[in-house]
C-alpha cells in the first residue's frame, strides 16, 4: 500500500484502531466489511478495542486499555514513527476520564504529520485508497 510521500518508506504498514465504547459495534463492523485489506496491515490497538478485534479473527498488538494509558501508548508509537496511521472512532456525545491523552494523541498525529481519521467516513476513505 503506497500512499503519502511524507512518510519513511513511504508505505501504510502499521496501523492503530482505536473506539469509544460507543463506537466499538462500528469498529468490528468496519474491519469485517474490509477485511481483505485490514488483514494486510499490522494491527495495534488499546486494549479493549483490540480484544473486540481479536475476537472478530484478526492479529492485533493490544496495548493498555485508554483509561489506563493505552491512547498515550499509542501517541507514543506515533512520536516515534512506529504509526504509520491511526483510526479513531471517538463518541462525541461520550465522556471520557483519558480526555487529555486523545487530546495529546491527535496533537502528536499533527505534528508528525501522520494519518489520523475520527470517524467511519473517513476510514471508508483510508479504505478506497489502499484497494
Ligand atoms: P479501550 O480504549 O479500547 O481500552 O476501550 C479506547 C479509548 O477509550 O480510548
Amino acid at each position: 500500500m503506497y500512499l503519502w510521500g511524507h512518510m519513511k518508506d513511504n508505505k501504510i504498514t502499521n496501523v492503530a484502531l482505536i473506539a469509544h465504547d460507543g463506537k466499538k459495534a462500528e469498529m468490528v463492523s468496519f474491519i469485517l466489511q474490509n477485511e481483505s485489506q485490514i488483514k494486510n496491515l499490522n494491527l495495534w490497538a488499546t486494549g479493549t478495542t483490540g480484544q473486540h478485534i481479536a475476537r472478530s479473527g484478526f492479529n492485533v498488538r493490544p496495548l493498555l486499555s485508554g483509561p489506563l494509558g493505552g491512547d498515550a501508548q499509542i501517541a507514543t508509537l506515533v512520536a516515534t514513527g512506529k504509526i504509520d496511521m491511526v483510526i479513531f472512532f471517538r463518541d462525541p456525545l461520550g465522556k471520557h476520564p483519558h480526555e487529555p491523552d486523545v487530546q495529546m494523541l491527535m496533537r502528536l498525529c499533527d505534528v508528525h504529520d501522520v494519518p489520523l481519521v475520527t470517524n467511519r467516513a473517513g476510514a471508508n476513505l483510508f479504505i478506497s485508497a489502499i484497494r
